[in-house]
């Protein structure tokens, strides 16, 4: 056994086999191909074009796995290998040169030789001395005074030097090189020779596949692929050594956390996206414009839809009038529990008030028509109506004071002589002067009067009832009237109920209605008076309304996300090339994919946040110039937390969703075919 024996082999290739499938058919490229590449040597595999000796870098590189047959890598299985381990293979284990150089176009040398210190991204990031590693290579190749160049500046000899340079950064223990003097002139050629047998010659492990006889003479070891053959100069039988079945293991500081990828890929992509900065605004406007459309129009619809509903419960929506009456056209067999002859104030409304919730105000009402009020020597008859209520009805039905107050419990429950005024009715009787303090005298019914002194006036009201005349009324103690009035004056046939402005009305006036028809059976009628169907209709229009203004905005959001999700499929493919080699330098597919999205995900941020802030800026603007159209709606800053978190959601969806396909279409994409475009 001679020394070089025991060395272990570096690279072991047992029975390997290879085909293409083409058209469903399998094209045989490698049969039944061995041999075995130990550590220092300096090898060339050499064949015809067309033999073969590509395909078999690929494998040997771990870029493509063979049909059959196995490849050893310092002891570890290559067909066995999960995708991490062989993208840390590539990355720490081989270092590459290829033929066309493959160098990133837009990278200068420095940065093009420190390409593979960012890979595998699942790896802590390299320190700050791989810098002054990559410098030093580029020196020791002859391009110390290159680093800040372009590829396009550089020679042919001198951008493989720069491939060599990147093959030496992570200390591969083997160089693989696919005809890496194919594009150079001899004398370069010659160079780049040179600068491998210098490699060896410092115990690198080289393999150069060549087409090329010169080239495979200055290698010490010279295997020939022919017809998918290889056969070994060396004329040494291939030595059998039992092949482990281990597989490479990817360090432990290997991470498996997406937000850790996130975080690495994002300098890549902010990167990207700064390249190609032209094409990244004029993609981000679609976003913008569709953000500030979503956020601008849920703002306003949302605005518009308060204000109105806010005028009409002005008007008192919330009302609603309770009326029975006894019902005489009832039939002797109509029996009923209970009779009804006007509402009771300690069962009716009690029972009313704890049974529905939703009450927030309630108050009898008693009323008559044709009453006179006099006060001094003057008396005013005309429209003049009495009503008896209790101290919540001023907010029942949205009366404000211009003078004095309101009725108040005591006054209800002592049944004062008090009385408020309609202002109409408070300038007839006490024109010039003041009425709070004074005493008048109202008549009840024809032959009843009572006397009571006004403790307040209310403000002009509009009703949109006009009948109503609500500003000639007099308000007093329905307690007072009670006691006062004729038997039939005195009964309660009426009663007004203010419900919290979240409940629906017209469901409350529906179930009050039925407690009265089930209550009295048939000896009542029973009807419930609102004004919510209006409001109802109006809601519910309003909520269509701002529903298709954001069904338009989002259209737009839409556009602007199909425009993102076609620019990042065109940079996918535009970038084909550059994602194949990132790749082949140990990128992983899954960090690749997490790039193109981080790139759509900031496009998208930025866009968004750019966006919001335009809707904000755009639903003032319109609220400003509203205010100077409609008299009383005031200018004020309308943060509409729904319209936002729809905002944020949106530029995430879109973000994520127009990233999705690019991103897959780029972890699919295949490396071998990727280096081959051209
Ligand atoms: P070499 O590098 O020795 O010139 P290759 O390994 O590149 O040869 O190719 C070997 C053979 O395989 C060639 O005949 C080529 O046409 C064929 N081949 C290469 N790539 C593919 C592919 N993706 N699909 C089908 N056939 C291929
Ligand atoms: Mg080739």
């Amino acid at each position: 056994m001679s020394e070089s024996d025991e060395v272990m082999p570096l690279i072991q290739v047992a029975d390997l086999n290879f085909g293409y499938q083409v058209d469903g058919r399998q094209i045989e490229i490698l049969r039944h191909v061995n041999f075995t590449i130990r550590a220092g040597e300096f090898v060339a595999i050499q064949g015809p074009s067309g033999s073969g000796k590509s395909t078999l870098f690929y494998i040997l590189g771990c870029l493509l796995e063979p049909t059959s047959g196995s490849v050893h890598f310092d002891g570890a299985d290559l067909t066995r290998m999960k995708p991490e381990a062989a993208a840390f293979l590539r990355n720490r284990r081989v270092g590459f040169v290829f033929q066309q150089f493959h160098l990133l176009p837009r990278a200068t040398v420095l940065d093009n030789i420190l390409l593979p210190a960012k890979y595998p991204q699942e790896l802590p990031p390299a320190g700050r001395e791989i810098r002054e590693r990559a410098i030093e290579l580029a020196k020791r190749l002859g391009l110390g005074d290159r680093l800040h160049h372009f590829p396009s500046q550089l020679s042919g000899g001198q951008q493989q030097r720069v491939a060599i340079a990147r093959a030496l950064l992570t200390d591969a223990p083997l160089i693989l090189a696919d005809e890496p003097t194919g594009n150079l002139d001899s004398r370069s050629a010659a160079e780049i020779m040179q600068i491998f047998a210098e490699l060896n010659a410092q115990g690198r492990t080289i393999v150069i596949i060549t087409h090329d006889h010169e080239v495979a003479k200055r290698c010490q070891r010279v295997l020939q692929v022919r017809d998918g053959v290889v056969t070994d100069s060396a004329a040494t039988k291939p030595r059998h050594v039992a092949l482990s079945s281990e597989t490479l293991k990817v360090p432990l500081t290997w991470s498996k956390s997406s937000l850790q990828l996130a975080t690495r890929t994002l300098p890549g992509a902010l990167g990207n996206l700064l390249r190609t900065r032209t094409k990244s605004i004029l993609t981000m406007l679609g976003i913008v414009i569709g953000i500030a459309a979503v956020q601008a129009m849920i703002s306003l619809g949302e605005f518009t839809k308060d204000r109105i509903m806010e005028g009409f419960e002005a008007l008192g929506v919330n009302k609603l009038v309770v009326r029975g009456y006894p019902n005489w056209e009832r039939r002797a067999s109509d029996e009923t529990k209970r009779e009804f002859a006007g509402f009771s104030v300690d069962s009716d409304l009690a029972s009313v008030r704890r049974i529905f919730p939703e009450i927030r105000y309630l108050s009898p009402v008693l009323s008559s028509w044709q009453n006179t009020a006099t006060a001094g020597g003057r008396s005013v008859s005309e429209n003049v109506r009495l009503r008896g209520v209790n101290h919540e009805y001023a907010a029942i039905t949205n009366i404000h004071m211009a003078e004095g107050r309101w009725l108040t419990p005591y006054h209800v429950e002592h049944r004062s002589l008090v009385c408020v005024l309609g202002s109409e009715l408070a300038t007839q009787l006490f024109p010039g002067q003041s009425s709070v303090g004074q005493m008048i005298t109202v008549t009840v019914d024809a032959d009843r009067s009572i006397p009571c002194r006004v403790i307040g006036v209310a403000r002009p009201q509009k009703s949109n009832q006009e009948w109503n005349r609500p500003n000639t009324q007099i308000s007093m103690p329905y307690t007072v009237y009670q006691a006062v009035g004729s038997y039939f004056a005195s009964r309660m046939y009426q009663f007004a109920v203010q419900v919290r402005s979240e409940s629906d009305v017209e469901l409350a006036a529906k179930k009050i209605k039925s407690y009265f028809s089930l209550r009295y059976g048939k000896s009542g009628r029973f009807m419930v008076d609102t004004e919510g169907t209006l409001v109802a209709q109006t809601k519910r229009f309003l909520t269509i309304f701002a529903a298709l203004l954001t069904a338009i905005a989002f259209l737009s959001l839409l556009v602007g996300g199909i425009g993102i999700h076609n620019m990042m499929l065109v940079s996918v493919t535009e970038r084909i090339k550059e994602i194949g080699l990132r790749k082949a330098l140990g990128a992983t597919s899954r960090s690749i994919r997490m790039q193109v999205l981080m790139e759509s995900l900031v496009l998208c941020s930025v866009a968004g946040l750019i966006g919001i802030a335009a809707g904000f800026a755009a639903t003032e603007l319109m609220i400003f110039a509203a205010t100077k159209f409609v008299p009383k709606l005031k200018f004020e800053l309308v943060i509409e937390p729904l319209a936002m978190l729809t905002a944020v959601g949106s530029i995430l969806t879109v973000g994520v969703f127009s990233g999705l396909v690019p991103a897959r279409r780029a972890e699919r994409l295949q490396v071998i075919e990727a280096l081959r475009a051209e």
